[in-house]
C-alpha cells in the first residue's frame, strides 16, 4: 500500500463528514470523528493517516472472505463488462438464477424458493409478508401478530423493530407506532424444561393470532451477542408445526460459517418454513438479502388474493450483488471455512481466557468465529475504540459488549492482535 494522504486532506474530508454525513444511530454532528478509510486488503484496513488495522468486525460481519478477494473482484468485474442491472420484472438473468438455485441447495431442507431483495431489514419485511399473506390465503387473516424471545435483533424498519427486544430496540420511543408483538423472555444458554414450556406455552396461547414466530438460531447478534441451546430451537419447531403457526429463522448474522455449521438451524437439525440471509450473503461486497420459504408455503400465497407475494424492490436480483455473491458462495463451497472457523474458535477461546479475570469484566463467550467480552457496565465506546486502534485493531463495540466476529481468513497472528486489541479495550473503559 502507498504513502499516506497528506492530514490537512484528512481534515478537510472530517470537516465536511461532520457538516454533512449521518453515521449509523448517531446525532448530527456525530458525538466522535469517525476514522478516514482509504482502502483495505486482506483483513486489513487502511486509514487515511497511514495507520493500518487488522479487522475485527468483518465490516459488521460481513466480509467474510476479507478486502479485495481476486475471485469476488474478478466476479464484479466480469459481470460489470455484462450489465450491472436491469429490472427483475419480466427479466431474469443467469447471476440470479445461479444464486437461488446454491441457496436452495446449501440451505437446511424443505426450503426451495428464494426472493432476493436489498437488505437484511428488507429481507425481514419480506419473511413477515410471507407469514401474514399465507395466513390470510389459508383462512386465518387474523393471525398477523410475530411471537419472539426477548434479546433479538432484526433490523431497523418498522416490523422487524417490532421484534427486536422491547428495551435495546427502544419500544417507548416507539410506542403506539410498532406494531404490538408477543415476547417470551430471554433464551437461557443451557436447556431448561421451564424456558421450553414458556416457549410452547407462549405459542399454543396465542396461536389464534400468531402469524409466525421469528427467532434468530443459536446466537443473537445486535440484541446483544448472546448465545443459547440449540434444542430451544426443536421446541420451537414442533409447537409451531402442531398451532398452524409459520416458524422464521433470521439467520442474517449467522449464516455462512460464522458459528461453525454452514447455517446455525443445522445445531439443531430443523428446517424452518421461512428463513432470511444477507449481511455474508456477498462476502460483504454489495448490499444483497434473500429470503427463502418452503414449497407449501408459496403455494398458499399464490393462492390467496392478489395471486402472488406483494413485494418487488426496485434494485430486486441485481446482477452484480448476484455475481459476487456465487463468487462468496463458491469459495464457501469450495470447503476451507469449516477449519478456519474451528481454528479461529480456538484461538478466540485462547486468547480471551485471560480476560475473565480482568477488572470490569462480567462473561466470556466464544462460539465459532465469534467471541464476546460482557462488561458490567456500558462501554466508553470512544475510549475503547481508540484504545483499539492504539493497539492496530478495528474493533466497534456497542452497550456494554466488546466483540469480534474476524473474517475466516485471519491468521493466528492477526487473530493474536486482536485478542491483544479486546484486551486492550477492556483495560481503557
Ligand atoms: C444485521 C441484521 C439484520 C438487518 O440487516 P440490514 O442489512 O442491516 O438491514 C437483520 N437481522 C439480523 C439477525 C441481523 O444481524
Amino acid at each position: 500500500m502507498s504513502d499516506p494522504a497528506p492530514g490537512p486532506a484528512v481534515d478537510r474530508l472530517l470537516d465536511l463528514d461532520r457538516a454533512h454525513v449521518w453515521h449509523p444511530y448517531g446525532p448530527m454532528p456525530g458525538r466522535s470523528d469517525p476514522y478516514v478509510v482509504d482502502a483495505a486488503e486482506g483483513v486489513r484496513l487502511r486509514l487515511a493517516d497511514g495507520r493500518e488495522l487488522v479487522d475485527g468486525m468483518s465490516s459488521w460481519w460481513a466480509a467474510v472472505h476479507g478486502y479485495r478477494h481476486p475471485d469476488l473482484d474478478a466476479a464484479v468485474r466480469a459481470q460489470m463488462s455484462r450489465m450491472s442491472h436491469v429490472m427483475f420484472g419480466g427479466l431474469t438473468h443467469a447471476p440470479a438464477i445461479e444464486l437461488a438455485t446454491t441457496l436452495v441447495e446449501l440451505t437446511p431442507q424443505g426450503l426451495e424458493h428464494v426472493f432476493l431483495c436489498d437488505s437484511g431489514s428488507v429481507g425481514v419485511e419480506v419473511a413477515v409478508k410471507m407469514a401474514l399473506q399465507a395466513q390470510r390465503a389459508r383462512g386465518f387473516p387474523q393471525r398477523r401478530k410475530l411471537g419472539t424471545w426477548r434479546g433479538g435483533y432484526h433490523g431497523d424498519t418498522f416490523h422487524p423493530m417490532s421484534v427486536c427486544d422491547p428495551v435495546g430496540g427502544m419500544h417507548a420511543m416507539w410506542a403506539g407506532v410498532l406494531p404490538a408483538q408477543i415476547f417470551a423472555g430471554l433464551p437461557p444458554v443451557e436447556f431448561r424444561a421451564d424456558y421450553a414450556a414458556e416457549l410452547a406455552d407462549m405459542v399454543a396461547r396465542h396461536a389464534h393470532e400468531l402469524a409466525a414466530v421469528i427467532v434468530e438460531p443459536v446466537v443473537q447478534g445486535a440484541g446483544g451477542m448472546r448465545f443459547h441451546h440449540p434444542d430451544y430451537l426443536r421446541v420451537l419447531r414442533e409447537v409451531t408445526a402442531e398451532h398452524g403457526v409459520l416458524l422464521i429463522f433470521d439467520e442474517i448474522a449467522t449464516g455462512f460459517g460464522r458459528t461453525g455449521r454452514l447455517f446455525a438451524a443445522g445445531h439443531a437439525g430443523v428446517s424452518p418454513d421461512v428463513l432470511c440471509l444477507g449481511k455474508a450473503l456477498t462476502g460483504g461486497y454489495l448490499s444483497l438479502a434473500a429470503t427463502l420459504c418452503t414449497a407449501p408455503v408459496a403455494r398458499a400465497i399464490s393462492s390467496g388474493e392478489g395471486g402472488g407475494l406483494a413485494h418487488g424492490p426496485t434494485f430486486m436480483g441485481n446482477p452484480l450483488a448476484c455475481a459476487v455473491a456465487n463468487a462468496s458462495l463458491g469459495l464457501l463451497r469450495s470447503g476451507g471455512w469449516a477449519e478456519q472457523v474451528a481454528r479461529i474458535e480456538g484461538g478466540l477461546r485462547t486468547g480471551l481466557a485471560p480476560l475473565r479475570d480482568a477488572a470490569g469484566v462480567a462473561d466470556v463467550r466464544v462460539l465459532g468465529a465469534i467471541g464476546v467480552v460482557q462488561m458490567d457496565h456500558d462501554v466508553d465506546m470512544p475510549a475503547a475504540t481508540a484504545a483499539a486502534v492504539d493497539a492496530g485493531v478495528w474493533l466497534r463495540p456497542f452497550r456494554n459488549l466488546i466483540y469480534t466476529m474476524p473474517p475466516y481468513v485471519t491468521g493466528d497472528g492477526d487473530l493474536a492482535r486482536i485478542t491483544a486489541g479486546i484486551a486492550a479495550a477492556v483495560a481503557a473503559t
